[in-house]
């Protein structure tokens, strides 16, 4: 019997510690415990969450960065007493779409929503307003539906200048005679952020393309044809294979314009697997967006070139503020109220301020921020 004790105990033990592992990793804040602490207090001077049930969908799991977001904005609602019913949806439209309507059937006063398809959930849009039930879209604009309050998110446009101008100022552009090969990967259709994403790098690289100091040899422009369905990887790596051994048998590639960490991985193992990293063929430069592990790692390791930084503690903050200014009748801070055309109606925003990350600055950025530790990186 003791024996039995003992082992359950340890198991007990093991599990929490794993949970507290897993938090850990997953949370961009080290120390979500303390400020979630100090905003308790805090919120229980103020007026009380009072039992209020706010839906939080995010996208999938599978990214990195989705999972801070959902870590931080559920610590930060809780703090201030609010129910937070959390769910991923494994990047399938119709599985969101079901967690919408369960969250709306068991009460949610708020839905905070990362879409999948912004252009898919009308009808369940629709079914929260008759509910009563207010949206707020998060980082993703949702797109033909009136019934769309805020829209918290990042200066998008702004995260495809970055990662223009990184590629402009690396291969110095504005002095160097050329003409650079390079390649262009564009986020996935049905988001909106990917076409923001795409027109702003455009809006840096367009004039040299159009002067002919950059070639794309492949002749793959638009996001008609460079996009990539769902932000994936494993896409993303067979398209650079067949662009690799269509176009560059005797040329080399010099910058890969990628949106997105996970497409950046993709078009690097394309890279590698026919030789580029090596000391007579180095690796072109390659963009990325959202400074997720691996990709901050690959930075580290000299692969990657850089990233852009989006501090999702930032944004679940200006999101929690809106949820609370839609329950307690007040009105949230917006910046925008121009840009986010939903089809319907102009979203009023709120766009935080991306960052460009690389080698040099990641340090900075990056650990000095808190938002990892050093061992992360590791
Ligand atoms: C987000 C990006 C992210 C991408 C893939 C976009 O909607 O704004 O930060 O890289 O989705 O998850």
């Amino acid at each position: 019997m003791k024996k039995f004790i003992a082992l359950a105990l340890a198991s007990v033990m093991s599990l929490s510690l794993a949970a507290c592992g897993s938090t850990a990793e997953s949370t961009a804040d080290p120390e979500p415990s303390t400020s979630a602490a100090v905003e308790t207090s805090e919120a229980s001077e103020e007026a009380p969450a009072g039992g209020q049930i706010i839906g939080v969908a995010m996208p999938t799991q599978s990214s990195q960065r989705w999972i801070q977001d959902g870590d931080n904005m559920k610590a930060q609602l809780e703090a201030k007493g609010y129910t937070v019913d959390l769910q991923y949806a494994e990047d399938n439209v119709e599985a969101q779409v079901s967690q919408l309507q369960n969250m709306i059937t068991k009460g949610a006063n708020v839905l905070v929503i990362a879409s999948i398809d912004g252009e898919a959930l009308t009808d369940v849009l629709s079914q929260a307003n008759d509910n009563n039930v207010k949206v707020i879209a998060y980082d993703r604009l949702i797109r033909n539906s009136e019934h769309v309050t805020y829209y918290s998110t990042f200066d998008n446009f702004q995260v495809g200048v970055l990662q223009g101008t990184y590629i402009e100022e690396s291969l110095d552009l504005k002095n160097a005679e050329g003409p650079f090969n390079v390649e262009l990967f564009g986020g996935s259709p049905d988001d909106n952020n990917a076409y923001f994403f795409y027109d702003g790098a455009m809006s840096i690289l367009q004039p040299y393309i159009d002067s002919g100091k950059i070639v794309i040899k492949s002749g793959q422009t638009g996001m008609d044809t460079v996009s990539t369905l769902r932000w994936d990887g494993a896409t993303a790596q067979q398209r650079m294979d067949n662009i690799l051994s269509a176009h560059y048998t005797s040329d080399d590639v010099h910058a890969v314009l990628s949106p997105y960490d996970g497409i950046s991985i993709g078009v690097l193992s394309s890279l590698k697997s026919v030789g580029y990293g090596s000391a007579d063929k180095p690796l072109p430069i390659v963009t990325g967006q959202d400074a997720e592990i691996p990709s901050v790692k690959s930075i580290i390791a000299g692969e990657q070139t850089m990233t852009v930084f989006k501090d999702t503690r930032t944004l679940a903050e200006k999101t929690v503020q809106m949820v609370e200014a839609i329950l307690n009748g007040g009105e949230a801070e917006v910046n925008d109220t121009e840009t986010y055309d939903n089809g319907v109606k102009v979203v009023p925003s709120f766009l935080c301020d991306p960052v460009s990350v690389d080698v040099n600055n990641y340090k900075e950025i990056l650990i000095d921020s808190t938002y990892y530790t050093e061992d992360q990186l590791q």
